[in-house]
C-alpha cells in the first residue's frame, strides 16, 4: 500500500478518528486527508513536482507530518532535517539536498532563512502554519500518486560514524513490511481504534517519523510532542498514550525521573526500544517501573526503514532470561544472515556482520554512489557495519558497530558490553567504552564516565567492578572521568569524538 491509498481508506473508514494530536489540536483522518490534498495544492503552486525535494527544520509538528505525507502522495521527497544540529551542520544537509522549499516551525524561522541563504538552491523558507493557513485556501489538488519504488522520504543518517548519508525512502521501503514495528507474531490487528502512538522521537530520525508510519498505517492516533522530556512522556502515558517507541539515554531519563515513582504506567501497552545497545541493567529496571506494559526491542537503521528485527514481550521475564540481550529474530518478511569477511553466512554462534534483505531497504545513499555500492550487494543484501551472532533459533545479538570494536591484544572487544558491565556502578551516571592507542596491547579499553551527581568516581573501583562482570581483557585499563557525555541528535554516544583525542596523528585500523 501507499501513503495515498492509507490516506483516502481511513479518511472513508475512520473520518472521525484522530490522526494527529499536537498538545490538545485535533486532525482527524477526513481533516487529515483533505488538509494534505491541499498542502499538494500549495506545493504544486511553488512549482513542486514530482521528485523534487521539500525540506523541514523543526522540532517534531503536526504540520510537518502533514507535510510528509503530502509529499508522499504526490511523489515529492520530504527530508527532515535534525534541529539540534549547529548550522553549519544543517547547511550541509540542506545544500545537499538541493531542497527548492524549506518549511520550519516558528522557533527555526530565523535559522531556516540564514541556511538557506548559504546554499546555492536558495530555497523559499515558508513557516509551518503559515503552510497550513495559505494550504485552506486551495481547493484539494489533482495529482498522480508516484510508483511505489520512487523515493519520498530522503533521511539522514544519524552521523554517529560519521557525515550523515542521505537514505532515500519509498512507499514500498516504508509501508512494505505493513506493520514492522509491531510484527513477531503480533497481528496487526492488535492496534484498537482506540489506541495511541506518543511520538516524542525527533521527527528527522526514523524512530520519529517510523513511528508516524506505524500510526497512520493503522488508522490509530499520533500524540505529537514537540521534543523528549521525561515529564512529557510520563504525562502522555497517564493521559492514554497506549504504545510509543523510546532510545535506551531517553529511557533511563524517565524511569529515573522521580516523578516516574508515582506514574501510573497501565495504559501503555507496549513500550518498544532501540536505536542503541541497551544496558541490561536499564532495561530490567524499566520492566520492573512498568510491570504492566509489554516491551520490545526494535534493530534497525534508516537504511532499511527502521525496525527489521523485533524482541516480543516474551523474552522479557525478570527470571535469568538470557535472551533480554538479544535484538530478536527477523520481522516476517525480513532475512538476516550473520557474514564474514567473505561475504558467506558464518556458523551459527559465530560473529560477523549482520546483513539484511528486505522490502524496507533503501535502493541506495542519495548522490553518494560509491558508498552505495559498498552497502548494498548487486543482490540487494545491505550490510549494516554491526557486527554481531546468530544462535541456533535466529535470535540476533547484536555486539556493537565494527568500526568501534577494540582489538586488544589480539582480542575483540565490543564496547557496548563493557559499558553493559560497567552501567549501574552505583557512581556513575553514563559511561562509553573506547580503543585507545597501546604499545603493548594495539589497543587497549578506555572508560569515559560521568559521575552522578553529588559522587566521586574511583578509577581502581570502577576497573575492579567491571572486572567481577566480564573478563579481565575486556575490563577497562584506564577510565576518564568526564563532565559531559558527547552525543547526537538521536541521543547516541559519539565515540569518536571521544577517541579523537588519543588518535591525533595516527591511523586506527578499523577492521
Ligand atoms: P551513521 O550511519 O550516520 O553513522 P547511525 O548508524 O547511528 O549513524 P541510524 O540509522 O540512526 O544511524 O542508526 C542505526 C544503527 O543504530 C544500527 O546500525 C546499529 O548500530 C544501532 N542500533 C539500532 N538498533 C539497535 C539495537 N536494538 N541494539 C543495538 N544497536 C542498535
Ligand atoms: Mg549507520
Amino acid at each position: 500500500s501507499t501513503f495515498d491509498e492509507i490516506m483516502h481508506f481511513w479518511a472513508k473508514e475512520r473520518p472521525d478518528g484522530h490522526a494527529f494530536d499536537q498538545y490538545g489540536r485535533v486532525t482527524t483522518y477526513a481533516a487529515a486527508d483533505h488538509l494534505t490534498r491541499q498542502l499538494i495544492a500549495l506545493l504544486q503552486s511553488r512549482g513542486i513536482a514530482a521528485g523534487d525535494r521539500i525540506a523541514w527544520l523543526g522540532k517534531n509538528r503536526d504540520i510537518y507530518f502533514l507535510l510528509y505525507i503530502a509529499a508522499a502522495r504526490m511523489g515529492a521527497v520530504m527530508v527532515p532535517i535534525g534541529w539540534r544540529l549547529a548550522p553549519r551542520e544543517i547547511a550541509y544537509i540542506l545544500g545537499d539536498t538541493e531542497a527548492k522549499l524549506l518549511f520550519a516551525d516558528a522557533e527555526f524561522v530565523e535559522t531556516a532563512h540564514m541556511v538557506a541563504g548559504d546554499v546555492p538552491a536558495n530555497p523559499e523558507v515558508i513557516e509551518g502554519e503559515a503552510a497550513r493557513l495559505a494550504a485552506q485556501g486551495f481547493e484539494p489538488a489533482e495529482y498522480a500518486p508516484p510508483g511505489p519504488h520512487d523515493p519520498v522520504l530522503q533521511l539522514y543518517t544519524s552521523g554517529t560514524t560519521g557525515n550523515p548519508k542521505g537514505a532515500m525512502l519509498s512507499n514500498n521501503n516504508l509501508l512494505g513490511l505493513r506493520n514492522p514495528g509491531c510484527e513477531a507474531g503480533l497481528d496487526w490487528q492488535f492496534y484498537e481504534p482506540g489506541d495511541c502512538m506518543l511520538v516524542a522521537m525527533p521527527c528527522a530520525h526514523i524512530g520519529g517519523t517510523g513511528l508516524v508510519n506505524i500510526a497512520v498505517a493503522n488508522g490509530v492516533r499520533s500524540v505529537v510532542q514537540a521534543e523528549f522530556t521525561p515529564v512529557g512522556v510520563l504525562e502522555a502515558i497517564e493521559a492514554g498514550a497506549t504504545h510509543m517507541f523510546i532510545v535506551p539515554a531517553a529511557l533511563q531519563m524517565v524511569v529515573q525521573h522521580p516523578r516516574a515513582a508515582t506514574t501510573d504506567f497501565g495504559n501503555l501497552k507496549y513500550l518498544m526500544y532501540g536505536a542503541a545497545p541497551m544496558p541490561l541493567e536499564l532495561l530490567k529496571e524499566a520492566v520492573r517501573t512498568m510491570p504492566t506494559t509489554k516491551f520490545l526491542q526494535a534493530y534497525g537503521m534508516t537504511e532499511t526503514s527502521g525496525t527489521i528485527s523485533i524482541l516480543p514481550p516474551e523474552d522479557h521475564s525478570l527470571e535469568g532470561n538470557q535472551r533480554m540481550r538479544s535484538a530478536g529474530k527477523a520481522c516476517p518478511g525480513v532475512s538476516i544472515e550473520v557474514r564474514g569477511p567473505d561475504n558467506k553466512e558464518v556458523s551459527r554462534g559465530e560473529i560477523g556482520e549482520v546483513c539484511i534483505l528486505s522490502p524496507s531497504n533503501t535502493a541506495g545513499y542519495w548522490k553518494l554512489p560509491e558508498a552505495t555500492a559498498k552497502t548494498i550487494d548487486p543482490d540487494g543484501w545491505l550490510h549494516t557495519g554491526d557486527a554481531g551472532v546468530m544462535d541456533e533459533d535466529g535470535y540476533v545479538y547484536i555486539q556493537d558497530r565494527i568500526k568501534d570494536m577494540i582489538i586488544s591484544g589480539g582480542e575483540n572487544v565490543y564496547p557496548a558490553e563493557v559499558e553493559s558491565a560497567i552501567y549501574g556502578h552505583p557512581a556513575i551516571a553514563e559511561v562509553a567504552v573506547i580503543g585507545v592507542p597501546s604499545a603493548k596491547w594495539g589497543e587497549e579499553v578506555k572508560a569515559c564516565v560521568v559521575a552522578k551527581p553529588g559522587h566521586e568516581v574511583d578509577e581502581a573501583d570502577v576497573i575492579a567492578w567491571a572486572r567481577e562482570r566480564i573478563a579481565a581483557f575486556k575490563a577497562p585499563k584506564s577510565v576518564d572521568v568526564i563532565p559531559l557525555m558527547p552525543r547526537n541528535a538521536s541521543g547516541k554516544i559519539l565515540r569518536r569524538e571521544l577517541r579523537a583525542p588519543y588518535w591525533e596523528g595516527q591511523e586506527r585500523q578499523v577492521s
